[in-house]
């Protein structure tokens, strides 16, 4: 049996943060993944490009169900350490929007660099290993692997989330929290596109890939992002971001002129456009494909008429139809296609500050493991890099 002071399974974001932050300390570290390629989720991210953290990442950009958890980490650990790590590494990004920042070139940057930093501070990565089963022992673990068993004094589990099976995605810490009688929340997949029926898919065909700047709103939460149509049902960054909030048998509403009280717009286009059709007025904020179908779907009579001939209790019909639209999604793509996983370990198992289990001394739960779920924007891998650094400083 070999032997080594931290054992770390998962060579995702969190892990490898936490492999470079215990390392430095003169920690004998490992990192383990069994997949044929770290960080696959960081190469997919982003597009390509991984939107690496947010100019604004703070704890209220989080979802968990003990609010405050979030909070020392992502202090201790923040975005501009990780910009400063970026820069070091001399990666050119660039802002997109909303203080998303991302690669200029390709997601494999942040990769190459986390592999630096392991490889300057004397962390092992290694790939294609996996567990076949951890078992506590008086002073540490024993994990045996494919690759021969160990021992080691602190085991973190930075396995991540269900999403996206394909990409090496396992139940595996859920299973170690439930082997160590820890307790989880339900998970269920969130940033994730939603579902219609097929009557809906029909009403909407020849409309995949039509976008449109929305207000999207589900029990109390709001974003305000494009919308996108596709040949399941609707994605876009507002959809990704209200699923989290979503749940089965919910309606979200839709707001299709989120700058304007649309009522009042059309009357005025009343006085001053009064021989524009409907419809063409429409098209200007909806491109002339949108406006259409949801014409034709939700006031045909109306669509090619003169806006003056529209009596205003059917203008305020179409306002309705257009600013409050009640969609009620038969369900998600699941973790299929979903960015991240809502629930998992109990955070009141972990202590914020050092993220070791109260229960288990010497094991350690980081990153998308943890009942802690961002918003889509860099917020995700914010967490990572912030569990996983300060994780690194004590194990
Ligand atoms: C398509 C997509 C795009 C995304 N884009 C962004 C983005 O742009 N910005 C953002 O902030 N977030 C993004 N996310 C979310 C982000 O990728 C995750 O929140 C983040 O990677 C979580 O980090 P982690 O280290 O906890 O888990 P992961 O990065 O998922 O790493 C877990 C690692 O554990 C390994 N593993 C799993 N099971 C086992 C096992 N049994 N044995 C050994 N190893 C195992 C996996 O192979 C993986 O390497 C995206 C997610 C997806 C799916």
């Amino acid at each position: 049996m070999q032997s080594i002071d931290v054992l770390i399974i998962g060579a995702g974001a969190a892990g490898l943060m936490c492999g470079i932050s215990a390392a430095s300390r003169g920690r004998q570290t490992m990192v383990i993944d069994h997949a044929n390629k770290v960080g696959k989720k960081i190469l997919m991210s982003g597009g390509g490009r991984c939107n690496f953290t947010n100019y604004y990442a703070e704890p209220s950009n989080y979802l968990s169900n003990n609010e405050h958890f979030c909070k020392s980490a992502l202090s201790r650990y923040t975005q501009w350490d990780f910009i400063a790590l970026v820069e070091k590494h001399g990666i050119p990004f660039h802002e997109k929007k909303l203080g998303q920042l991302f690669c200029d070139n390709k997601a494999k940057d942040i990769v190459n660099m986390l592999l630096a930093e392991c490889e300057e501070k004397g962390a092992k990565v290694r790939i294609k290993r996996s567990v076949e089963s951890v078992k506590k022992v008086e002073d540490g673990f024993v994990v045996t692997t494919s690759h021969g068993k160990w021992h080691c004094e602190s085991l973190v589990i930075a396995t991540g989330g269900l999403s996206i099976p394909t990409m090496g995605a396992t139940g595996f810490g859920y299973d170690i929290a439930k082997q160590f009688d820890l307790s989880l929340y339900p998970t269920w997949a969130a940033l994730v596109p939603f579902t219609l029926n097929p009557k809906m898919l029909e009403e909407f065909t020849g409309l995949s890939g039509v976008s449109a700047d929305s207000l999207v709103s589900c029990n109390g939460q709001s974003f305000r992002e494009n919308i996108l149509f596709t040949h399941r049902g609707l994605s876009g960054p507002a959809v990704l971001q209200i699923s989290s909030f979503w749940q089965p048998g919910d309606t979200v509403e839709i707001n299709l002129f989120p700058d304007t009280d649309l009522f009042e717009q059309l009357k005025q286009w009343q006085s001053d456009k009064p021989k524009s059709h409907l419809v063409n007025l429409l098209s200007d904020q909806l491109t002339k494909n949108l406006a259409e179908r949801l014409s034709q779907l939700w006031f045909s009579e109306l669509a090619h008429k003169p806006i003056a001939d529209i009596a205003h209790a059917d203008l305020q019909q179409v306002a309705t139809a257009l600013q409050a639209w009640q969609l009620k999604p038969t369900g998600t793509e699941g973790y299929r296609t979903a960015e991240v996983t809502m629930g998992g370990l109990d955070t009141d198992e972990v202590s914020s500050k050092t993220f070791e289990t109260a229960k288990v001394k010497g094991l350690y739960f980081i990153g998308e493991v943890l009942d802690v779920t961002g918003h889509l924007g860099g917020f995700n891998f914010q967490w990572a890099w912030a569990s996983g650094h300060c994780a690194g400083q004590y194990v």
